[in-house]
């Protein structure tokens, strides 16, 4: 195998995995913490079907936290560092004068990032003797990460995905399957919560926030499983973190430097990811670089939202935490955008916006459809919808780079598993295509 796993305590290079994630908490304000809803013990359930190695990273005051051996290993072994690339034919197609990079999280197996928390929390269940993980997925892409995962460890996985998005994707429900994991469209009868949810007549296309609640609820009355989420929580963001650090090791072997991190957000792992080892250095700085999170007009949450308490699911199952909001009862578009469609968002992502170091932007749909588009004629290659998004930002932010500077967009997922959200917006694009010169 190759060797090129960094070892404890030493700077990452660009060719090795680094050794420890970043322990974002510590380089922002003190988040507001989650509490219970009155008469709710929700904190005290979530605390009961999550792994423990995972609570003691959520509560840890280390500046950085060791990755264990074997899930560096694995790292190296799907991939990992994922390239860096500079993008040439963007670059020339839009006439900017700065440089623009993708870290391509696409090229991983399963198709994104996910899998970076997955094969962590997989190994720490495997660890902890855990026999069965339940979670949900939105788009399917975090289901798919977990349900390789699990593979890795011998794990068996039970999957509550938002079914609009599972009937979206017949082919990635395909794969999950062949992976062997159980997958339940939420919402489902397999709950009380998801009855509940039937026989309300509401939410009944279902969505991440209801196959959250039915994850919950399922692990609540099965004792020996363990529930793990895929994103929005500090432990999932922290082991993303693996995506900034390595960025940092290629540009500084390039002679480069990031002016603009880009990335789409969801609960925000990707982005906090991305940006956490230049939190530091943009408090030294001032306003630089900069970050930008891109969302979806569908859930504008960043830039329409109000900062306050809320439940992450439609239900009030989760406990109160805080976050640019919609409110729970916000309606959610049916879109091809899974990834992006809560109506609330993460406590650290909120806090970077509520201190003023977060720009957001909002595309709708059909904008980073016609843009991913774009992205296939110039670069090749086909990014998610949700990635789409942040590479929409990077185009209209463009045309104001000046020479010295340099943008980074994170691709956090491959769109060919998307392809039937493609095949809907094509008509669309060649209108796109003419008003876009
Ligand atoms: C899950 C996902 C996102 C959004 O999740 P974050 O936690 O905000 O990073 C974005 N892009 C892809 C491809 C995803 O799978």
């Amino acid at each position: 195998m190759r060797e090129q796993i960094a070892e404890p305590s030493t700077l990452p290079t660009p060719d090795a995995v680094p050794a420890s994630w970043l322990n974002f908490l510590t380089l922002l304000p003190p988040l507001p913490p989650p509490c219970n809803a009155h008469g709710s013990s929700a904190l005290e359930v979530l605390s009961r079907i999550r792994l423990r190695a995972v609570l003691e990273q959520d509560t840890s005051t280390d500046t950085a936290i060791p990755i264990p051996r074997p899930v560096q290993q694995l790292y190296a072994q799907v991939g990992r560092p994922t390239p860096l690339v500079r993008a040439d034919a963007l670059e020339k197609h839009l006439r900017t004068r700065g440089r623009i990079y993708l870290k391509r999280e696409d090229m991983l197996p399963t198709g994104s990032f996910k899998l970076n928390s997955a094969i962590a929390q997989a190994y720490f269940a495997a660890q902890e003797g855990v026999k069965t993980l339940v979670t949900e997925t939105g788009a399917g892409q975090w289901g798919h990460a977990v349900a390789y995962a699990a593979r890795l460890f011998d794990l068996n996985t039970i999957i509550f995905w938002a079914g609009v998005s599972a009937r979206q994707k017949p082919g990635r429900h395909a794969l999950l399957r062949m992976l062997g994991a159980t997958v339940y469209e939420s919402p489902s009868r397999h709950t009380a919560v998801g009855r509940d949810v039937l026989s309300s007549g509401r939410h009944g296309s279902g969505s991440l926030g209801s196959a959250i609640g039915e994850a919950i609820s399922y692990a609540e009355h099965h004792p020996t499983v363990r529930y793990i989420s895929g994103s929005n929580v500090p432990h999932v963001l922290m082991h993303q973190t693996v995506i900034g650090q390595e960025t940092q090791a290629q540009l500084a072997a390039r002679g480069d430097d990031a002016d603009v991190l880009i990335a789409a957000v969801g609960g925000g792992s990707n982005l906090i990811g991305l940006i956490a080892p230049y939190l530091a250095i943009r408090a030294d700085r001032g306003t630089r670089p900069l970050f930008i999170g891109a969302e979806s007009a569908a859930a504008p949450r960043l830039t329409q939202g109000t900062w306050r308490y809320d439940h992450a699911d439609p239900f009030g199952i989760t406990p109160l935490s805080k976050s640019y909001t919609l409110g729970l009862d916000y309606e959610l578009p049916e879109t091809h955008v899974g990834g992006l469609r809560q109506h609330s968002g993460s406590t650290a992502v909120g806090v970077l916006r509520r201190e003023g170091l977060l720009d957001a932007v909002a595309y709708t749909e059909r904008e980073a459809f016609e843009t991913g588009r774009l992205v296939a004629h110039t670069e090749g290659f086909l990014p998610a919808p949700e990635s789409a998004h942040a590479l929409r930002a990077a185009i209209e932010r463009a045309s104001n780079l000046n020479r010295d500077e340099a943008m980074v967009v994170c691709v956090s997922g491959s769109g060919l598993l998307d392809i039937d959200g493609y095949i809907e917006n094509l008509d669309q694009r060649i209108e796109g295509e003419d008003s876009s010169c």
